[in-house]
């Protein structure tokens, strides 16, 4: 994993959205993408394969080893992490232009990038998205029905570790209802735009 510098004259207005796996950050975007498609998403270069239904470009970018080898030796991600056996990582490029030109951008990634977007960017605002339970965040790792049991043996014992890292996070909202949580992560993504015009 690693990073990269950002130049001093950028003023982000930069919301990272994490959490444990299986939490539902993903639903909660994909539900931001349907009802505010005028929110900006970046999307992560992963060498993972493609799930049903998941498209190039939208979901992800699919990359083969190789390529991704590519973006991180010319810097050309923001952040990166390898997560469960794949690598994921941040274009960076995309995400700041979308910030010089002032607009509000919502990265969604697991907390070894969040904490990486912290140190290069410390003006970011992080969000821990954590489960309503426990026994929820297990029965829907177990329930999604797409992974192997050793990827699910793998991605609890990473939740475990990643339960503990709320702390470290600016705010929490906890995954009830991916309307309510969406609603609110908007407000906050407007919120932080918001405070920063009013203190130029
Ligand atoms: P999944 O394979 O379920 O789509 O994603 C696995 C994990 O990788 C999730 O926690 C997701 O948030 C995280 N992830 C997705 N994109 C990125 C990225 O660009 N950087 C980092 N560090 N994590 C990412």
């Amino acid at each position: 994993r690693g990073t990269s510098p950002v130049p001093p004259d950028v003023r982000p207005r930069l919301t990272v959205l994490s959490g444990p796996s299986g939490v539902g950050k993903s639903t909660v975007v994909a539900h931001m993408r349907k009802v505010h498609p005028e929110v900006w998403l970046s999307v992560s270069a992963t060498t993972r394969k493609p799930r049903p239904g998941e498209r190039n470009g939208v979901h992800y970018f699919f990359v083969e080893n190789e390529e991704f080898d590519k973006l991180v030796a010319n810097g050309e991600l923001l952040e990166w992490a390898e997560f469960a056996g794949n690598r994921y990582g941040t274009p960076r490029r995309a995400v700041l232009d979308r910030l010089e030109a002032g607009e509000p951008v919502l990265l969604e990634i697991d907390l070894q990038g969040a904490r990486l977007v912290r140190e290069s960017m410390p003006d970011a605002q992080l969000v821990f998205l954590a489960p309503p339970s426990w026994d929820e965040l297990v029965r829907r790792l177990t329930g999604r029905g797409t992974e192997a049991p050793d990827v699910i043996e793998r991605r609890l014992a990473a939740a475990t570790v990643e339960l503990a890292a709320e702390a470290e996070f600016d705010t929490t909202l906890v995954n009830t209802s991916v309307e309510d949580v969406a609603r609110e992560l908007l407000a906050l993504m407007l919120q932080a735009s918001g405070d920063r015009e009013s203190s130029d």
